[in-house]
């Protein structure tokens, strides 16, 4: 075997600043009580910025911001001049995805070839698709008018910080709507790079404000009475607190929460294909993912011969420095996260599942964790039941197509699930049946931003993405 040499992307591209204020009303600044926390690189634990820390006041500040420009500016502003600035942000944003790209690995920890050729295009591509339908809205099939909602408050999570962002404010930002937006606080430093290309269009003040902070400061804007619209993306607990905290009040909500996908394999799937599946299905992102595939399920008859080539295939998984071009596995994005990926494991051999990881050499400073499956799993194990939101796989098996629905339908959440088959028949049968957001055939993890994406359950409510998204932020 060739060992591979290094092939680290340069951090040069990046200009980090020591510290950042809060972007409100076209301006960085300082936060009222001047407090403020450090972002840090989960693969060094080095600190990358201190970053303000947005208290009741200022996300006051930035709501009031948000809705001068909203009546005075963007609101009344013709669908077409709207397009504009959106075309112009997804062009600065494909202009400097490498820096953005660089940027992203480096606060969240994903691998780069992930950021570069993923989250990037993704991220440009939303802009440029909501930013086609400005000025057609009236042929949105919301009526021969429809009227934007005012403000969006928009709190989002940390596994896709400027995709996530590209999901929220693209949208309502093309319906005519402004927003404040609170990047998580582990991942704020490409949301305040977008806040720089938001200048550097020309956006108008107040049109976009983004405030950091941690769960109080986006406590304070969901809360705001001068809140329109709550967008939330997040964990499943802090989606139900929003929901009551909105609860009898004129504000309009969409929760995208969190989800415990089955990825089901078919004894007739082309094996080499499907493995590739399931390792894009958990592993991408380290299975920071709300969509992950992170319940195999597999017909009895092929179950050994699909572990032997998945185990296989983990054994060549790179674990590493997410800069480096060849990292297929980067790190987990805080110590916080990590030790919640150790708990849930841990319980799972403690139940009597079966460990295994390939061997992996981990690095000494930041926060990893080795690819890892579990076999012998059963339904009433917690593995099989909650979220570990980590590089951990639950392997199950089943005997007929209908016990197959019944497994992977056997779980509160409901955001995706996958599909290995070569009966098209047999993928149309399940997929009626499957109690899922999002169903993939013999791939995983496709997104697009023409297609809808949200859950059934407690997965959420509301769709994010194509002509569906656009409904959350007009007033139908
Ligand atoms: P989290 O719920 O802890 O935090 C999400 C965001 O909410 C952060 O910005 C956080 O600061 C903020 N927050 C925390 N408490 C709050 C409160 N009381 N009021 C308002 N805001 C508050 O989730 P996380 O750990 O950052 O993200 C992981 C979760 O996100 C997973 O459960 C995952 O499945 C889910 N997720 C879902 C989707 C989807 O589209 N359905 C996409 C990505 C992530």
């Amino acid at each position: 075997m060739f060992e591979y040499a290094p092939a680290p992307e340069s951090r040069s591209v990046v200009d980090l600043k020591p510290s950042y204020g809060l972007f409100i009303d076209g301006k960085f600044v300082d936060p009222a009580d001047g407090s403020g926390f450090k972002s840090i690189n989960p693969a060094s634990e080095e600190v990358l910025a201190e970053v303000a820390e947005g208290g009741a006041q200022d996300v006051d500040r930035a709501v009031r911001a948000a809705r001068r420009a909203y009546e005075k500016v963007w609101g009344p502003m013709p669908g077409r001049d709207r397009a504009k600035y959106l075309f112009r942000i997804a062009r600065i944003i494909q202009e400097r995805s490498r820096e953005l790209a660089v940027l992203e690995s480096l606060d969240n920890g994903k691998p780069i070839k992930e950021s570069r050729d993923v989250d990037l295009p993704l991220v440009a591509a939303h802009f440029f698709y909501y930013a086609g339908w400005a000025d057609k809205l009236p042929h949105a099939g919301f009526g021969p008018d429809p009227k934007p909602i005012g403000v969006a408050g928009q709190v989002i999570p940390w596994n896709f910080p400027l995709l996530m962002l590209a999901w929220k404010i693209a949208p309502a930002l093309a319906a005519g709507n402004t927003v404040v937006l609170k990047p998580a606080e582990t991942t704020p430093l490409t949301a305040l790079l977008f806040a720089e290309i938001c200048q550097q269009a020309d956006l108008p003040a107040g049109v976009v404000n983004i405030v950091t902070g941690a769960g109080e400061t986006g406590r304070a804007l969901v809360e705001h009475d001068g809140v329109d619209k709550v967008a939330f993306t997040g964990s499943t607990d802090v989606g139900r607190a929003i929901a009551r905290a909105v609860a009898g009040s004129r504000k309009k909500l969409t929760l995208e929460l969190g989800g415990k996908a089955a990825n089901i394999v078919f004894d007739d799937a082309p094996v080499d294909q499907a493995v590739e599946g399931i390792v894009n299905g958990i592993f991408f992102n380290q299975g920071h993912v709300c969509c992950a595939g992170s319940r195999l399920l597999i017909q009895e008859s092929v179950a050994d011969r699909v572990l032997e080539s998945l185990k296989r295939r983990m054994a060549q998984l790179r674990v590493g420095d997410p800069l480096d071009k060849n990292t297929d596995i980067g790190a987990i994005n805080s110590a916080a996260q990590l030790a919640r990926i150790k708990e849930l494991s841990d319980a799972g051999s403690a139940e009597g599942a079966e460990r295994w990881s390939p061997p992996c050499e981990l690095p000494d400073r930041g926060f990893w964790f080795a690819p890892t499956i579990f076999t012998g799993v059963t339904q009433a194990h917690r593995i099989a039941r909650e979220e570990i939101f980590g590089p951990v796989l639950s392997v199950l098996t089943f005997r007929t197509p209908a016990e197959a629905v019944e497994k992977a339908n056997n779980t509160p959440y409901g955001l995706s699930a996958g599909i290995w088959t070569e009966k098209g028949s047999r993928i149309l049968w399940m997929a009626d049946r499957l109690r899922a957001g999002v169903v993939w055939a013999n791939t995983f993890n496709k997104f697009d931003p023409t297609s809808p994406f949200g859950g059934y359950k407690e997965s959420g409510y509301g769709r994010e993405g194509g002509r569906h998204g656009l409904e959350a932020y007009l007033n139908v």
